[in-house]
């Protein structure tokens, strides 16, 4: 990976620098180029148009031996016209003919080509035209006089210009491999830049899949990279979590199965131990012990048929496939029912339990059946958890938007460390006492999820030795949906 960015990198600042190159250094020549030639027509126009020199040069063309004098002059503003050994030369010809008279060249005027220009001069027109796809630039001014009529004729080979458009594409050349070794230097950079935080996120995405979830990927910058090392830690995060919570439902579901089979197993061996001892000893035992027996086989059937109902009832909540009956119905209604149906099993057990209604109580919406069941479950368990002669309260209310029932006794409590707990299933603070009064663990979480259902809340409130107070809050609206 490190090797093929780099590549890349490198290729893509190395494509970058030469196309650069080359464009600058095409403009550059043509420039230079453009700046030669039109820099000859204005020297040649200025030094043919200055007064001394066109006066000069009138006066010789009126006289004979003209165009070895027309030379002279010529000759006397070399300088001007920047005519050199090499690369400029001018020219006196003849008029009619274009034949070559003088020069500051003899040998090239013998093999002078009739140029464009030279035409024009012929035909008597000044020839200042210039052609960029020559190798060379011309001038030729015609000129008449008393001694005969001449061609002013300067040709410059252009050596000047491509010998300095040679010089610019060494450098363009130079330069290039100079924008080599940048690129692979910038490449370098720039691929441990982008690179290195990509191998560390490799890296850490290598032990995530691999089921650890320690590595964070270090990594502050505000550019792309940094959000993606910011979003995969998030990523890891999240499902460290959510593993978490499977493993925890995982557990969950474990213990469950484990006490259910402990909960069943527990009165079908005594059914059958019982069954078993019936039927052995038929005929022998007296009626008074096998009334006995037969009673707890069916107290234990009681017991093994809630324990199912109940289980039934829970699993349906976890499909969630348990209507609920949402009904307008009076809370206070429910409160008296709950207390006259449980008045007979307190007085039973010698308890002080009495009800007291505070406000004016409204109609709330709810599944009245499932509430009263829940309300059951408050009551049973302060009977069930007081010593018998205890003292309960019932006591509903309204707060609000919202009634409340609390049921207080002053019997065994709830440790502090139980206390959160009691809501989970077949948790029990003291199993052979719940046992012993026909509890199944399952009341108090089954008392959760109804209120849940309904918005609402459930409150403890205990103290070992002294009492429990319990308390059901619900939204006399009923719940948000539903
Ligand atoms: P159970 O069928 O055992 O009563 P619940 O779910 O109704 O199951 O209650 C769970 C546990 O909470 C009980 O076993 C008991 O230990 C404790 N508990 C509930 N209510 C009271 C109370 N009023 N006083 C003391 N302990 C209570």
């Amino acid at each position: 990976m490190v090797k093929s960015i780099y590549i890349k990198l490198v290729a893509i600042i190395l494509v970058l620098i030469v196309a650069l190159l080359l464009v600058v250094g095409a403009f550059l020549m043509s420039g230079v180029r453009n700046f030669y030639v039109s820099a000859f027509y204005d020297q040649m126009r200025e030094v043919f148009a200055s007064a001394d020199v066109a006066a000069d040069l009138r006066a010789a063309a009126e006289g004979e031996g003209g165009a070895a004098l027309l030379a002279d002059i010529l000759r006397a503003n070399m300088g001007r016209l920047g005519v050199d050994a090499t690369t400029r030369s001018f020219f006196v010809l003849d008029g009619e003919t274009g034949q070559c008279l003088a020069g500051s060249n003899m040998a090239e005027g013998e093999h002078l080509t009739v140029t464009r220009n030279i035409l024009t001069a012929l035909a008597g027109g000044d020839g200042y035209a210039s052609d960029p796809d020559e190798d060379f630039m011309d001038m030729a001014l015609p000129l008449r006089g008393a001694g005969g009529s001449y061609i002013l004729y300067v040709i410059d080979n252009k050596e000047t210009v491509t010998r300095l458009n040679a010089e610019l594409m060494g450098i363009v050349v130079r330069a290039i491999a100079v924008g080599l070794l940048i690129s692979s230097l910038l490449g370098m950079l720039l691929a441990k830049t982008v690179v290195t935080p990509i191998q560390h996120l490799t890296r850490a995405a290598e032990k995530v899949a691999a089921g650890d979830f320690s590595e964070k990927v270090e990594n502050e910058t505000a550019d792309e990279i940094g959000v993606l090392a910011r979003t995969f830690n998030d990523m890891a995060d999240q499902l460290e979590t959510n593993i978490e919570s499977l493993k925890n439902a995982e557990r969950t579901r474990r213990e469950f199965v484990a006490n259910v089979s402990h909960e069943l197993r527990t009165p079908v061996t005594s059914i059958r131990s019982y069954a078993e001892t019936l039927g052995d000893a038929a005929g022998t035992l007296d009626g008074e012990t096998e009334r006995r027996f037969l009673e707890v086989i069916v107290s234990e059937s009681d017991r093994l048929s809630k324990i199912v109902q109940d289980l039934l009832l829970l699993s349906r909540f976890d499909a969630g496939n348990l209507r609920f009956d949402y009904q307008q119905f009076s809370f206070e209604k429910s409160v008296r029912s709950v207390f006259d149906a449980q008045l007979l099993e307190a007085q039973r057990r010698g308890h002080d339990f009495r009800l007291e209604v505070r406000d004016d109580l409204p109609d709330i919406r709810g599944d009245r059946s499932r509430i009263e069941q829940v309300l059951i479950n408050m009551v049973s368990n302060a009977i069930k958890y007081t010593p018998d002669g205890g003292c309960i309260r019932m006591t509903a209310g309204a707060a609000g938007d919202r009634v409340f029932c609390t049921v207080t006794d002053n019997g065994v409590g709830i440790p502090q460390e139980d206390q959160s707990r009691v809501f989970e299933r077949f948790y029990r603070v003291d199993k052979a006492r719940s046992r012993e009064s026909g509890g199944t663990g399952l009341g108090l979480s089954i008392a959760y999820e109804i209120v849940e259902r309904h918005d609402g809340r459930l409150e403890l409130q205990s103290q070992p030795g002294k009492g429990t107070a319990i308390t059901v809050w619900l939204p006399v609206g009923g719940p948000q949906h539903g």
